[in-house]
């Protein structure tokens, strides 16, 4: 349409005020899909099933079972601005509904051919309607069950620049398939079929419980190795195991209020949950349904409602980042070294024997204190050890004073030994703390003169101290008096030590974070990295056969606690190739 007078203002016609707005919402099939998904679970339904053809370009059907449309308002539902869910404005700031903006039906309607045909509970006959180029025909009886049927064919026929934008049949197909899946995860009680080409391509059927149908859209391998969530009645969810990792944020299912979203502080707070245990640019796997109050949350931030704004965002990244780090800590608490490791040709030692010599041979994990390996061997000449994990004989050997070499069964795995040995401590310690880092009480109480700064955030931060390790008394004005410090600190300066978790709160604070959790995790890398055996340190056979059992036991050894890769495996297969033998 050309508006001819230029320079004049106009009040644009209804129909290109559509198509406009359909720009923002409606750009490629799988958006129709999800609009018509969002309206046929607003009505209630429990099966929904969707035909396609042309991945959808072509055609695009979604029948429910819902409450219906009444025959009288089968034109106001594709209207622009009508909608059934909101009456007022108060209404919008406790949206419970999917749909609420009254504007999907005249935007799809405005860029297709669409076709409406319903039928509410107590109508003999459904009624049909049809909407193209702005017009609406008349309603015509029809005989259908009870719910919505509505058809959108040839999407963006009237908008070629969007037409040729849209991907092959496979391309979209795949778009809708994933925008089911995340509906499904959504709504295990309500069922879904997929038809492309009058072929089932989807199918989840009604009344699953959760664990089944994420089950079904994740795989059946992905889910059996979740680790839930410590639930609460604002969250629920599950979380992959570190390993399992993706290349992008396509792994991460958020929920909010039944609705899925793409929110940016959520998926933060996943990944800073994981910090630590996974890679960084791995991403996680996780599945999270938040529960919260309508009235705290604002949907209405985009068109497509995929994004929200949470009225204290602080709240929900704390509340998701500790349900996870909760988690992950719980699930690599180590089993006892006889559940996992048998070595049957090693005779169980006589509880009279002395411990200090195997202690100070070994590593020793397990136990609370650890020492480092007295150096047995050389740099220059390799021990090569083997250890049985499992019933399999595993050698390995230290090179470089560095790094240790382990032949496993499929391939050559190198291991940076002072990363291991910290993640390994590192989770012993997460495992071993009930809450909070364990204290070490000093010989005698050191007193440490505050500035006035750091006196007030002294007062405000007493309870986290506790938590952190710092059993702290008030000796005096701005003189504080440590009577313990966070275990594996003892050596260190009490002075600089108190001045720099202090410094790290108050930085928190003023983030608007409480960040404890994460100075904690901070004070536990640390601790882990300093008692851990060093690069350049020569290694008994007992301490890297240690090292490499404690590998088999630990949670997820392939990082350190900061992320970084601690070690490198080459499979067989690429070692042949590599020269040249098929
Ligand atoms: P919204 O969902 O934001 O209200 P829509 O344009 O998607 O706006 O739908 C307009 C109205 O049409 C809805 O408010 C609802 O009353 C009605 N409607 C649409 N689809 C269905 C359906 N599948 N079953 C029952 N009513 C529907
Ligand atoms: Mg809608």
């Amino acid at each position: 349409m050309i508006l001819r007078e230029e320079g004049r203002i106009q009040i644009l016609p209804p129909h290109l005020v559509n198509q406009i707005a359909a720009g923002e919402v409606i750009e490629r099939p799988a958006s129709v899909v999800k609009e018509l998904l969002e309206n046929a679970i607003d009505a209630g339904a429990t099966e929904i099933r969707i035909e396609l053809e042309e991945g959808g370009k072509r055609l695009i059907r979604v029948t429910d079972d819902g409450m219906g449309i009444a025959p009288s308002e089968l034109p106001l539902a594709v209207a622009s601005h009508a909608t059934s869910k909101l009456r007022s404005e108060a209404d919008l700031h406790r949206i419970h509904t999917l749909g609420f903006r009254g504007e999907a039906l005249a935007s799809i309607a405005s860029v297709s051919e669409l076709d409406l045909l319903s039928r509410q509970a107590g109508q003999e006959a459904g009624e049909r309607i049809l909407a193209r180029d702005g017009t609406v025909s008349e309603g015509l009886p029809e005989s259908i069950a009870p719910g919505t049927r509505i058809t959108v064919r040839n999407l963006f026929y009237n908008v070629p620049a969007r037409r040729r934008f849209l991907r092959g049949e496979r391309s979209e197909l795949a778009r809708i398939h994933s925008m089911v899946k995340e509906h499904a995860i959504a709504m295990p009680t309500v069922g879904f079929t997929v038809s492309h080409g009058g072929k089932i391509s989807l199918r989840y059927p009604a009344g699953q419980p959760h664990r089944t149908r994420i089950a079904e859209v994740l795989g059946r391998e992905l889910a059996e190795r979740l680790i839930s969530l410590p639930p609460s009645d604002r969250l629920l969810g599950w979380i992959a195991p570190p390993d399992v990792h993706r290349r992008t944020a396509e792994g991460l299912h958020v929920f909010l209020n039944g609705r899925p979203i793409r929110d940016r502080v959520v998926f933060h707070a996943v990944r800073e949950g994981f910090r630590g245990h996974q890679i960084p640019g791995h991403h996680p796997v996780a599945v999270i349904f938040l529960d919260l109050p309508p009235e705290s949350i604002d949907v209405n931030v985009h068109p497509t409602k995929e994004e929200v704004r949470f009225e204290d965002s602080s709240v929900v990244h704390t509340l998701v980042r500790r349900a996870v780090r909760e988690a992950l800590a719980s699930a690599a608490s180590v089993p006892p070294l006889d559940a996992v490791i048998r070595a049957p040709n090693v005779e169980p030692r006589a509880v009279a024997e002395p411990m200090a010599d195997r202690v100070s041979e070994s590593f020793g994990f397990g136990t609370a204190t650890l020492d480092l390996p007295r150096p047995l061997a050389s740099p220059s000449t390799p021990v090569v050890r083997s250890t049985l994990i499992d019933d399999r004989e595993v050698r390995a050997f230290q090179v470089r004073s560095a790094f240790i070499v382990v032949e496993e069964e499929d391939g050559l795995v190198l291991i940076d030994q002072h990363a291991l040995h910290e993640k390994i401590l590192y989770e012993e310690i997460l495992a071993s703390r009930d809450q909070g880092i364990a204290a070490q009480v000093l010989l005698v109480p050191e007193p440490v003169e505050l500035d006035p700064a750091e006196w007030q955030e002294f007062v405000e931060a007493r309870e986290a101290l506790r938590e952190l390790g710092f059993e702290v008394d008030e000796f005096g004005d701005s003189v504080a008096l440590v009577r313990s410090v966070p275990a594996g600190f003892e050596s260190r300066s009490v002075d600089r030590l108190l001045r720099d978790v202090l410094a790290r709160l108050a930085e928190g604070r003023r983030g608007g974070s409480d960040d404890l959790p994460d100075l904690r995790e901070r004070l536990l890398q640390t601790l882990a990295c300093k008692r851990a055996v060093k690069a350049g340190q020569p290694l008994s056979a007992e301490a890297i056969s240690d090292l490499v059992r404690g590998r088999a036991r630990a949670f997820q050894p392939r990082n350190c606690p900061h992320g970084r890769p601690a070690e490198l495996r080459i499979g067989w297969e690429e070692l042949n190739r590599r020269f040249d033998r098929k």
